[in-house]
């Protein structure tokens, strides 16, 4: 496949999932949002553009290019093996969201990359356009570490056109501030990360931020025992966002990117009874 029409596909899909979600949040809202879409949409989209930017022009060779070049060259596992043709796009697409849920755990644990996953924790909101609000370093690692599984795994190029469109899909759905009956939701758990579900890492409270990792497979989260099916306070008392960063100028877009690199002082003065949740190290 031609790399502007794998870029048409994408962008596409992207946007007319983007519409059809933002349109059942207005229409049909979960909970009421505590500063609304006017302050944080521009900055949230406003990094979406920047990381689209700079993963394009850093890595050319995105990752589907890779998976192409891997299987002229019989590189990876899945590139020796006989299998059928379905049976290795399966096995790739499994692997690459395995190694999206390690990933996600391991920006949690280690101190310096937790650094630049809770910008996308900072949003004192939860909708569809925090589903796309991840700081440009993360994108990149996050791009390097999929052209490494692409490459250790073998995975054929549409099993990675397959998962970057359902990835992007599935993570702006399950941030989405979207109302759906408990059924629908207890049955789309089965086989998809739910917003219920992912709200719950969204919450202020460490051990709910540090559990539901999984962005499409909800599978991976029960396995290893990081599922937690609902957030303590319900849904619409629970606190969104980090105990720092607070402040609302932290929702600007020159904020968000220099979060990384900044302590916030005047952390969680406005919530009393979390503090002795953040010590210690995550
Ligand atoms: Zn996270
Ligand atoms: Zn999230």
């Amino acid at each position: 496949m031609e790399a502007n029409t794998e870029l048409i596909i994408r962008v596409g899909a992207a946007l007319g999932i983007f519409s059809a979600l933002a349109l059942w949040e207005v229409l049909s809202p979960r909970r009421a949002m505590l500063i609304g879409r006017a302050r944080r949409w521009p900055s949230n989209l406003g990094i979406l553009v920047l990381d689209a930017l700079l993963v394009r022009l850093l890595i050319p060779v995105a990752a589907v290019g890779v998976a192409v070049i891997a299987a002229q060259r019989g590189w990876g596992l899945l590139n020796i093996t006989p299998w059928p043709a379905w049976l290795e796009a399966l096995f790739g697409f499994l692997a690459l969201d395995l190694a999206i849920y390690a990933q996600h755990v391991a920006f949690h644990k280690v101190p310096l990359l937790w650094r630049l996953h809770r910008m996308h924790h900072a949003d004192l909101d939860i909708d569809v356009s925090t589903g796309v609000r991840f700081h440009p370093i993360e994108i990149i690692l996050s791009m390097l570490i999929k052209i490494a599984v692409v490459i250790l795994v073998g995975v054929p190029a549409v099993a990675v056109i397959a998962f970057e469109v359902v990835l992007n899909a599935t993570s702006m759905f399950n941030h989405s501030n979207a109302a759906m009956p408990g059924w629908l939701d207890r049955t789309m758990r089965l086989l998809v990360v739910t917003p219920d579900m992912h709200r719950v890492h969204h919450s202020v409270l460490r051990h709910e931020t540090d559990s539901n990792f999984g962005f499409n497979l909800p599978w991976w989260d029960r396995l290893f025992g990081t599922y937690r099916p609902q957030p303590e306070a319900g849904h619409d008392r629970m606190t969104i966002g980090l105990p720092i960063f607070r402040d609302r100028r932290e929702l600007r877009l020159d904020r968000l990117i220099t979060q990384p690199f900044r302590d916030d002082a005047g952390a969680s003065a406005t919530l009393p009874g979390i503090e002795s949740e953040q010590a210690g190290p995550r």
